[in-house]
Order: C-alpha cells, then structure tokens, then sequence
C-alpha cells in the first residue's frame, strides 16, 4: 500500500502557497490593509490572532511562469464567510462572496474548493478574507490550485483509503464474535474505537463525500466528532481492557474522566454550538491533551507492574499518539506540513488494528488459561468434597444428587454392608486398628465401572452395581470382607464380618424410588440380617405395580387373546 502511495500518479495540479498573511477588524476593507505594508506578515508562520478575519495575499509574480490558478483550496472548518478578491493594476477589485453552503468538499483529503473572479495579466494579486475562522488550519493551508474546482486525490489513492477503512472495519467483526465468546466490555469499547476510527478516515479523506452529498459543514462536524469519539473510546478501551492488577483504582477513573472530559469538550466544540464562538476551537484540540496524557501515563503504570497487555497497547498506540499530538499544536496554527504527514496517521491507524486485535486475541487466551485454571480447581474442589477421606471411596454427597441418573445408567443393586461387631474392635485394638479395618474393607469392596462402592459414615458402607449377576458380586464382596481384613490387619483375633441389606429393581421400579427410600428399605434388611445372627445377607427383588403399567399388560393380554 505503501508502494502503491509513492508511486501513484503525482498530482497534476501545481498549488501555490500566499504571499503574505494579515489579520485585521471586520470594519477593515482591503484598501486600508493594502496601504499598510507592515500589517501584512510574509515570513512567519503566526497563524492565530485576536481579530475576527483572516486575510491570505496571492501575489501575481509567484503564477508568472505557470498556468493561472483557477480555484482556492483549503482545509474544512467552520467559517462565516469567505472573499475572494481580484486585484487589478488600475486598482478596481473584483469581489467574488461566498458562505459556507457555496463552497464544495473535495475527495481528497479534507478540503474544499472555491472559484476565482477570471484572472488576466492585469492582476496584480488574488486575496482572501475569511471571516471568523474556527480553525487556523483554514488560513494556514490555504492554497491556490491551477485546476479548476480544485483537485482531490486520484482514483488510485482513494481505492487505497477504501481498503483501509475496510481494514478498519474487519476488526470491528471480529470484536462481535470475541464478545459473544467472552462477554467483555473492552471487546466493545475496540468496536467503537474502530468504527469512529474508519468514519474518521472516511471524512478526513473526503472518501465520504464520494458516496454520500455532504455539506463542508457536515464534514468539519464529522472530523471533529469521529476522532473525539475516537479518542474516548481509547480511553475507555484501556480502563477496562489492562488486567485487573496491572492499573491502579484511581488510574482506572482517571482513564475514564479523561475520555469523558474529550467528549464532553472537544466533542462539543466539534459541533460548532451557537453558544461559542470561533475561538473555541483552541479548545477543541486541548480537550485532547488530558486522554493522551492520562492514557501514557496508564501505560506506563502498567508496563511497571508487567502488564502483557500493555505491551501490545504501547506498539499499537505510541504511533497513532505521536501523530495526533504532531496535530495539536499544527491545528493550533504554530505551523503547517506537508500533506504526506496527515496521511501518516492513516497507516499508524492500521497498524494500531492489526495489532490491537492481535492484544485483544492474546488477552482472550489468557482469560481462557484462567477459566481452564478454574476449572481444574473446581475439579480438585469437587474430587475432595466427594471422597471419604479416610478410605478414598466417594461419600454419601457424591451418589445421592446423582442417583436418578445412576439408576438410568443401570445401576440399579442397592447394597447396604456393615461391619459386625466393630465397636468391639476398636475397643480391644483401639481406633487406630478401627481405621485400618475400614481402609481394608474399602480395598475388598474393589470399586470398578459396573460396581460403585461409597462409605456412607462409620463402619456402612453401599455398593451400587450394575450388570449381570450383581447380586451374586454384591455378596461375594461381603463374604471376601473377614479374609481381606485378616491380611490386612495382622493381629486381630477373630474374623471382622459383615451384614448386608439388599435390593435388586428393575429400572422402572427403581425410578419410583428416591435414595431415601430405598436407604430407608435396605437399612430394615439390613436389620433383619443382624437380627438373624449378623455375617449374613437378607435381600429383597423390588417390583412395582403401577396403574399404567397393569393396564398396559391387560391391553397387550387382550391383544394376544385376539
Ligand atoms: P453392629 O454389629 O450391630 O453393627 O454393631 P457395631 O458395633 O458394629 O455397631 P455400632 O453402631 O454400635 O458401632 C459402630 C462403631 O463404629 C462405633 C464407632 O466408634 C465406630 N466408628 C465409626 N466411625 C469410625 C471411624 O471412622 N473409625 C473408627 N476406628 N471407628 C469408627
Ligand atoms: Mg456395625
Ligand atoms: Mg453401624
């Protein structure tokens, strides 16, 4: 793009810059000015001053050896009104008055062009006098062109300002998708930031007044408001976009005051109220001064503390800033440049886009590497909570919000074990010897896929399984308990047995049944087998008759009867 800039067809056009420059009084006409030679300044670049209006001298020696100019161009502002004198050797003056709906904007950077009276060998000078003029910009880059209507920028360079509002648009996209992933304001500040960024580009170039027919005074609102939004919305980006730690409390207010106070200011004097008069515009452009301070100073705060974000933001800012700050003191009228540097400020754009969405994608990676992290801890949280910590089987919590959901899965052998007798262990053996006793029963219940096995508090434990033969498996865990025990715990003088309630259901029936319930029932077999004389398992086959299903029996007995 770059390449295709420098070499684009030069302009065809020659400009002429004036002669000299004067300010003066409303009441003053050219004449008086004319007859005070030292009133005129022709070799500074003083461009501000107290008096209401501004006068540009074209003298007829600087065209002498090209073609005449035939129009005046120059940046868009507000203004009240605009002369356009031609001076004659007989000292006649040819006076051409213009407001600012006469003149036109040009595609081509942010100018407009207006005619001059017919110019013959017998003038001596072209004058303007623009009264009121609320930017200095609009003396100061004043110009004389050779080509009628003045001349925008060729086809070549405005094709490439299109791409590079494209380029300014794509992000925009991209910043929606991200939001809808990650829900974050600063996602959105980007959006605004971007989108003022491209209507900024769009006036500033003049792109926009190819598509849309805009006044000179639509435009000079448009510059103004688009970059104070702009800028604003960089401020606000950068409050909510540092990470957390990186930017203090206060720094973080200070962000957002600053892009308040540039739209409450600058964004106000854009629209060139009533209520303020042409001056204001020294406001406009201070009205920036405290985001770009407060956003280097954020910058700095953060880099100081590590920030990765503010690494990205410091590459992608610093150019599109220093650009802007070049701009303050040019608006203020201390001097004038060269076109090339105002488009400058298009490509820091761009690089700013590419690579704060860069910034934005890495800061979406980190908040992934957080929610993982987060999720990892939920995770252990969760595996503690749901594990007897002294035999590492799950706990009660762990089954019963679960277990409806077991009970689909198949689980559906409800087996209830207690030891026999175990106060009696830890009484002789101590509770030390207990705890062992319970770890070995949790290694003998030999948890696996078809088989959970859970400690339900002290000495009861349940085994859910499912499959075949579940309850001949349930069983043999039991029976296995006093020998797995025995070598586990040397010492102990008799075998450490065990008693069993269980329950076998079919799926259906066991869907009826809460945990509770069917904790309830299996604690009753469970007593029973203790009353039979305990190492013993006493088991019941669940069977429920419901309504539905007795006539869905008769409906298919009738069918078959048929
Ligand atoms: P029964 O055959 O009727 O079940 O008699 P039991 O002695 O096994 O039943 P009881 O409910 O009277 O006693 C249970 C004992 O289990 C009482 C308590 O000290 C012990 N116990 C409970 N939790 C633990 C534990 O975590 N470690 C140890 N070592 N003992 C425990
Ligand atoms: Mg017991
Ligand atoms: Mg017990």
């Amino acid at each position: 793009m770059l390449l295709a800039l420098f070499f684009a067809a030069p302009a065809s056009a020659t400009t002429l810059p004036p002669s000299c420059h004067a300010f003066s009084l409303e009441t003053t006409t050219y004449s008086e000015l004319a007859r005070q030679p030292e009133r005129w300044i022709c070799h500074s670049i003083h461009w501000t001053d107290e008096r209401p209006v501004g006068w540009l001298r074209f003298d007829a020696s600087s065209w002498q050896s090209i073609d005449s100019p035939k129009s005046f161009i120059t940046r868009i502002s507000k203004f009240e009104q605009l002369d356009v004198f031609a001076v004659n050797s007989d000292g006649t003056i040819d006076v051409l008055a213009l407001k600012q709906d006469d003149v036109k904007p040009l595609a081509g950077g942010s100018i407009f062009s207006t005619p001059l009276p017919g110019i013959t060998d017998d003038t001596q000078a072209i004058v303007i006098r623009i009264v009121r003029p609320w930017n200095a910009a609009l003396l100061a880059e004043g110009r004389l062109s050779t080509v009628a209507g003045g001349e925008g920028w060729h086809a070549g360079k405005l094709a490439l300002v299109a791409i590079l509002i494209g380029l300014l648009l794509a992000p925009m996209i991209y910043d929606l998708a991200v939001y809808m992933v990650i829900a974050q304001r600063f996602v959105l500040w980007h959006a605004v930031l971007t989108l003022s960024m491209a209507a900024y580009v769009a006036s500033m170039t003049g792109l926009s007044s190819l598509f849309f027919d805009m006044s000179v005074m639509t435009h000079a609102i448009l510059n103004g408001i688009t970059i104070a939004v702009a800028v604003a919305a960089a401020a606000f980006f950068t409050a909510d976009y540092l990470e957390p730690q990186m930017l203090s409390h206060r720094m973080r207010w200070t962000l957002r005051l600053a892009g308040a106070i540039v739209l409450t200011v600058s964004g106000t004097v854009s629209f060139f109220p009533p209520f303020l008069n042409y001056t204001a515009q020294t406001y406009f452009f201070l009205g920036f001064l405290p985001p770009f301070a407060v956003l280097f100073a954020a910058m700095a705060q953060a880099l100081r503390r590590g920030s990765r974000a503010a690494k990205f933001q410091i590459v992608a800012w610093t150019p599109i800033i220093l650009c802007g700050l070049e701009r303050i003191p040019r608006g203020l009228g201390l001097y004038g440049v060269p076109e090339f540097v105002d488009s400058l400020l298009y490509f820091t754009l761009v690089a700013e886009v590419v690579i704060s969405v860069l910034g934005v994608a890495d800061r979406m990676m980190s908040f992934k590497q957080q929610r993982d992290r987060a999720r990892t801890e939920i995770r252990m949280l969760t595996n503690l909570a749901e594990h007897d910590h002294l035999t590492g089987l799950y706990n009660r919590r762990a089954i019963e919000p679960r277990f409806t959901a077991l009970c689909e899965e198949g689980f559906t052998t409800f087996a209830l074990i207690d030891l026999d007798h175990f106060k009696g262990v830890n009484d002789k053996y101590g509770h030390a010897t207990g705890d062992a006793v319970l770890r070995a029963v949790a290694e003998a219940l030999a948890p696996d896929d078809n088989t959970l096995a859970m400690r339900l508090g002290g000495e009861e434990f349940l085994l859910l399984l499912r499959g075949r033969k579940a309850r001949q498996r349930a069983e043999q865990r039991r029976q296995a308990l006093p020998h797995h025990i025995a070598t586990r715990v040397p010492g102990l003088a008799g075998p450490v047995t065990a008693s069993m309630g269980l329950i076998e259901g079919a799926i259906e029936t066991m869907e009826a049944k809460t945990f509770n319930d069917l904790y309830a029932r299996a604690d009753k077999l469970l007593y029973e087998a203790k009353l039979g004389g305990r190492n013993r398992t006493i088991g019941e086959k669940l069977t429920l008759f419901s309504p539905r299903r007795t006539e869905r029996r008769r409906e298919s007995d009738r069918r078959r009867a048929a």
